[in-house]
């Protein structure tokens, strides 16, 4: 059993991070298996060194360790345009130059409610072409995965094996039809222009060649994990099995987010707690 926690230094670690970290370790060890840390600095424009030495320093104080060094998603970029060529390559991909406001437009004609996936409102198509692009992939441009080409590219349903919980209970086999893979998740961005390959395509990559065996991750990101699995089958690469959790939330519900400082794991270690009461707070 191979597992990972993976952030993004971007922001001071707190008690939501706290609990995943934890709790894919836990895991780990229970399994004698092996629990890994990477760095998701994809987004150059927010990583920030101090972030990574900070979290890093929160994580040992919690008591959990890793085999160094770790993996830094910068360190790889070549990894993920070599996985962009290839879905290129199959003719999966097209350039997208629509913006948000474009895309709210395009939405906001006569349908009302506009549907909702794991990425906010559903691509319309607008840049989709009728037949794939011809020619070396463009660089720089946003390129999205033409949704219905990719469910008919790998012919069966997408699925995977969840052992936590996902909103509603969802466990077990989770399975998605092409059908529902278009209405529900449609042409996701997989390269963006600023900075390349996209999460969905470098998360794939990145679970991957760290050969994770089983992700432990929040529960937001179990309606991503549909494109994930795509992506993997795809590439010719394994689908780990997946363990979303609950999420940590404030007084009023709401799940926590980087600017709440005020859960900041490194404010609970100046007010003089100590990591097992980190673990009590968080319910382990
Ligand atoms: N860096 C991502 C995050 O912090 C990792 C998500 C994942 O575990 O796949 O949300």
């Amino acid at each position: 059993m191979r597992t990972r926690f993976a952030p993004s230094p971007t922001g001071p670690l707190h008690l939501g991070h706290a609990y995943s970290a934890l709790l894919a370790h836990d895991m780990a060890q229970a399994a004698g298996g092996t629990f890994l840390l990477r760095i998701d600095d994809l987004d150059q424009s927010r990583a920030r060194a101090e972030w990574e030495v900070q979290l890093k320093d929160d994580l040992r104080w919690l008591g959990l360790d890793w085999p160094e060094p770790c993996r830094r998603e910068s360190e790889h970029l070549g990894e993920y345009e070599a996985a962009l060529d290839r879905l290129w390559d199959m003719g999966l991909l097209y350039p997208c130059h629509c913006s948000r406001r474009d895309i709210r437009e395009a939405l906001s004609a006569p349908q009302e409610g506009a549907p909702i996936g794991p990425d906010g409102l559903i691509y319309p198509g607008t840049c989709r072409p009728s037949a794939p692009p011809v020619g070396p992939r463009p660089s720089g441009l946003t390129l999205r995965l033409d949704m219905a080409r990719a469910c008919s590219a790998i012919g069966e349903p997408i699925s995977f094996q969840e052992t936590g919980n996902g909103p509603d209970g969802k466990t077990g086999r989770i399975v998605a039809t092409a059908q529902e893979m278009v209405e529900t998740v449609g042409d996701v961005v997989v390269a963006r222009k600023e900075m390349g390959a996209a999460y969905h395509l470098a998360v794939v990559v990145d679970d991957a060649a760290q050969g994770i065996t089983q992700v432990v991750r929040g529960e937001d990101l179990f309606d991503a994990t549909r494109i994930h699995v795509l992506l993997q089958g795809l590439l010719g690469l394994p689908t780990p099995g997946y363990h979303h959790h609950r999420l940590i939330r404030d007084a009023d519900g709401k799940r926590l987010a980087k600017r709440d400082d005020a859960r900041a794991i490194a404010l609970y270690r100046s007010e003089g707690l100590s990591p097992k009461d980190v673990r009590r707070l968080v319910g382990l």
